[in-house]
């Protein structure tokens, strides 16, 4: 029997976060009655004239540094034309031969954890097109749709990869990674939900060792990682079968259908010569200079993979640690606040991974409305370490904190959380408890180390859990002899 070999390829289109379109300056945001976000140039009434967006150009600059792409000094603009409803100019404004980015990669572990280099081809600036809505359940059920084209012209990337995937695994730690490094460069919300993040899979199956690729088949309507996931298997399963039977696969486009798990043929795959692109002749060439290049890359954050290393070294933390940490940007911007005033960072990630992460979950939050300040997270950190309060009164602390944003300060004082340190104040209860147990005591004296336990429960039962640990320990010691 044929072993056979997967090759997977991806596409993804990410809407850029600008606050206006493309080539007008109608807004882009995301909610909004139909039609509203509109404008000549945008629906392409005759006579307009485009004029591009400075900052998508920038955002597309910072995905491409992000994801290790060479940013060219000279792109430009073409139009591909089809018809559908849901493109108004029945041209949608690409770029086809000179892309704004070219020739990146983004690292991703491979099936034996080992690290493996996935290129992209290219990163190209595009416009969206508007979008259907559907009067039944879904288009095949629906006597008609309504256009609107509020999201037509909001500025897009497609990022496109090279076909360097093995599996369905490997094709979603690609998406995940290049979900998480474009949410941390800040080009894109990423919300697949939403559809500011959306994926095509381009796969085939060739027998193992070959070097001639099969016939490609492509996977749209993927709205979600693990969706993705599933289409993949599923469609490997399909090819193997068929050319197992000696049939042929056909080069086509086919859609997800969540319900029933399988891929459904939609149209037979067009080439890009059906398009016709042809230069767009309202726009002149985009020009890149190398400082411009420079002045883009200083906007990006520290990335993950570069920050994951580096929490692992500074902090001490496991993998599995950082990763959790660096998987949030919010969390991990967060934790850089807290760090430059506090300085124990093994201390501020246990926290964050922690009772941080546990009241946000209860709280039903995002991390990004994290609703404590870093300075006071920092405050009550260093009372717990300084031993001014106990880690349960810390603890309790930070739960209002998050309960009733009041400042950890008057919180402790209070609820008199501050921990009893002074020597003179501990040394009466510690008196009474010796006087009290007087078996504990002699057991003590006698050797069983036991006993120390007992009697310093004793003491912080006295004072209510708020002496100071190390003192009633140092303390017993001494009066015991
Ligand atoms: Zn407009």
């Amino acid at each position: 029997m044929t072993e056979f070999q997967t090759v997977i390829g991806l596409e993804f289109h990410a809407e850029l976060k600008t606050k206006t379109k493309i080539f007008c300056s109608c807004p882009t945001t995301f909610a909004g009655e139909p039609n509203t976000h509109v404008c000549p140039v945008c629906l392409g009434l005759p006579g307009v004239l485009p004029v591009l967006n400075k900052r998508a150009v920038e955002l597309a600059m910072k995905a491409g540094l992000a994801l290790n792409c060479q940013i060219s000094p000279f792109s430009k603009f073409d139009r591909k034309n089809y018809f559908y409803p849901d493109l108004p100019k029945a041209y949608q404004v690409t770029q086809y031969p000179l892309p704004i980015c070219k020739s990146g990669y983004i690292t991703v572990p491979d099936a034996d954890g080992n690290e493996k280099n996935i290129r992209i081809n290219r990163i190209h600036l595009e416009e969206d097109a508007g979008k259907l809505v559907h009067s039944g359940e879904s288009i095949t059920t629906s006597n008609y749709s309504l256009p609107d084209y509020n999201r037509a012209a909001v500025p897009l990337i497609e990022i496109v990869s090279e076909p360097d995937m093995a599996s369905a695994e490997e094709a979603k730690a690609f998406g995940d990674k290049l979900k998480l490094i474009l949410e941390y460069a800040g080009v894109s919300d990423v919300k697949m939900e939403q559809g500011s993040l959306r994926c095509d899979v381009n796969i085939s199956l060739m027998p193992k060792g070959s070097d001639k690729l099969g016939t490609k088949v492509e996977i749209k309507n993927l709205n979600s990682f693990r969706a993705m996931h599933r289409a993949i298997q599923f469609e490997e399963d399909r090819q193997r079968r068929m050319i197992e039977r000696g049939e042929k696969i056909v080069q086509e486009t086919r859609t997800w259908d969540e319900g029933s798990g399988q891929t459904l043929s939609m149209r037979s795959k067009e080439n890009d010569h059906d398009y016709r692109y042809f230069p767009e002749p309202d726009l002149v060439p985009t020009v890149i200079t190398p400082e411009w290049i420079e002045a883009v890359r200083s906007e990006l954050p520290e990335l993950p993979d570069k920050r994951e290393k580096r929490l692992k070294e500074e902090c001490g933390l496991s993998y599995y640690d950082c990763a959790q940490i660096v998987a949030t940007p919010a969390l991990a911007f967060f934790f850089d606040e807290v760090a430059k005033i506090f300085d124990d960072k093994k201390t501020i990630a246990n926290w964050l991974i922690g009772d941080v992460s546990r009241l946000i979950n209860v709280a039903e939050k995002e991390y990004e409305q994290i609703p404590i300040a870093a300075d006071d997270l920092a405050y009550l950190l260093e009372q717990a370490k300084s031993g001014a309060i106990n880690n349960n009164s810390a603890k309790a602390v930070l739960e209002e904190m998050f309960a009733s944003g009041k400042k950890p300060a008057e919180i402790i004082s209070e609820r008199g959380f501050a921990q009893i340190s002074d020597s003179s104040a501990l040394e009466e209860a510690v008196k009474a408890v010796i006087e009290a147990n007087a078996k504990a005591a002699e057991d003590f004296r006698a050797g069983k180390q036991q006993a120390m336990g007992f009697l310093m429960g004793q003491v912080m039962k006295a004072t209510k859990g708020q002496a100071n640990p190390n003192l009633v320990k140092e303390l017993l010691a001494k009066m015991l002899k």
